[in-house]
């Protein structure tokens, strides 16, 4: 059949919307046709503040030159190249870089196409690598309560976001959770980490306890839980579960998908927060959002584990079509550099304590029960409208739309995580709005 291109535009139907209420948006469309630098453009003309680095991923600001042209010269010179028992120069080269910006440790690195892919990965390097070892038994994965770990089933079975998990089914068996840490009656309006809940990560002993340590092969963690509303680790926290999982030979997995590539003002959250896990999971930063890529790191301990057997034998049953593709190892080594030469991730943490201040200054506005901060990300947590969870932050994300500002909200919370190339005016410009945004909230 034919296409009819005049009528495309205006037929939203087909498209299924991923994580969006299809039909309030398909009555009353948000439609962006552009960007540059800190900014949207609408479809009708309007610039709109990115308060969200598109979905935490472009950290870099849209539309940078250097990273359009590392796509555009090598879609044009090699396109597409196999990496299952071939190689193409790039790949090589992102994954040196990488492991470069990492904390020292962090030694090799296996390609995927986005945060999801990652954690899929990480989670069989984990289950894989004791085997490898002689310790089959060792396949329980740990997760924590709302924890997010993207979408697959994987991800969702260690992961603790309920309406992700309801209508799924059985998910994976073999997986328990800890305990979130958000305690909201001791830690709300802290700034930065909080003083209190070091204590749950004492939790996994008891998991230990129950199912023995030589059943558990990884514990999975972000080390600070974006997409679940911004959740900070509390002070010895993180320190804690590395500990307790060292001492039993459980992996421990730092998802960074969110907290990679500067968002806390460093490289990587394990940098941040000096602790070191096993495996670290990326993606969205790593290519600046422009072209899917995901990126697993490991330790060399858990890599050689792998490389042995006769040497024609492959070591890992595992990999992606695309992972390592052409274009987007161009666009994530123009991504590193562009991070590299503009100082982004010092930009981060320079302005970080002005992040603070303007966005603390939202305590006492109607409705705001909380708020939190870390490097360039922001949460304001709102009560919410009794009967109708979710309604109220979701009206502030409309009305802010509407003042050309983009935040995004998950139940009633308020996320916000800017590119890190913003300056002090554009953060006025962003909590102004915000400001005015919750002022006029039922
Ligand atoms: N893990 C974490 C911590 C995330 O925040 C996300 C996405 O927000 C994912 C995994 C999933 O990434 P993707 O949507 O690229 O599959």
């Amino acid at each position: 059949m034919a296409l009819d291109r005049n009528s495309s535009p205006n037929d939203l139907s087909a498209f299924w919307m991923p994580f969006t209420a299809n039909r309030q948006f398909k009555a009353a469309p948000r439609m962006l046709v552009g960007a540059e630098g800190m900014y949207y453009r609408t479809a009708d003309g309007r610039q709109v503040l990115d308060g969200t680095a598109g979905l935490w991923c472009c950290n870099a600001g849209h539309c940078r030159p250097k990273i359009t042209e590392a796509v555009q010269k090598q879609v044009a010179e090699l396109d597409y190249a196999p990496a299952f028992q071939m190689g193409h120069p790039k790949a090589f080269e992102l994954a040196s870089a990488l492991r470069d910006m990492a904390p020292e440790g962090m030694e090799h690195v296996f390609f995927t196409n986005s945060g999801s892919e990652s954690v899929e990965t990480a989670l069989k390097i984990a289950i894989a690598y004791h085997r490898a070892r002689g310790e089959g038994a060792r396949t329980r994965l740990i997760g924590r309560e709302r924890g997010y770990h993207g979408v697959n089933f994987g991800g969702i079975s260690v992961g603790g976001i309920g309406p992700n998990r309801k209508m799924f089914g059985s998910l994976l068996t073999g997986v328990d959770h800890l305990p979130h840490t958000h305690l909201p009656d001791q830690n709300a309006f802290t700034r930065g980490q909080p003083e209190h809940g070091a204590n749950l990560a004492d939790d996994l002993e008891r998991l230990v306890a129950l199912h023995g340590a030589d059943t558990i092969a990884a514990v999975i963690v972000e080390p600070m839980s974006g997409s679940t509303g911004v959740l900070l680790p509390p002070k010895g926290y993180l320190e804690r579960l590395r500990e307790i999982t060292k001492k039993h030979g459980i992996l421990l997995i730092f998802d960074e998908v969110i907290t990679g590539f500067g968002r806390l003002g460093s490289s990587f959250a394990a940098e941040h927060f000096g602790v070191l896990p096993d495996l670290m999971t990326t993606a969205k930063g790593l290519t600046n959002g422009v072209i899917p890529m995901g990126a697993v790191l490991t330790t060399a301990g858990v890599h050689d584990a792998f490389m042995q057997g006769p040497e024609h034998m492959i070591e890992f049953f595992h990999g992606y079509t695309y992972s390592g593709n052409p274009i987007a190892s161009a666009a994530g080594l123009a991504t590193l550099e562009t991070y590299r030469e503009e100082g982004l991730f010092e930009n981060a943490a320079a302005l970080a304590p002005y992040w603070e201040e303007a966005l603390h200054s939202l305590k006492g506005l109607p409705h705001v029960i909380d708020i939190r901060n870390m490097g360039l990300i922001g949460a304001v947590e709102l009560e919410p409208i009794a009967g109708e969870p979710t309604k109220r932050a979701f009206t502030a994300f409309l009305n802010a739309f509407e003042k050309d500002l983009m935040i995004r909200t998950t139940g009633d919370i308020i996320a916000m995580s800017p590119p890190l190339m913003i300056n002090k005016a554009q953060i006025d410009e962003l909590f102004g709005k915000l400001t005015d945004v919750l002022k006029a909230l039922d």
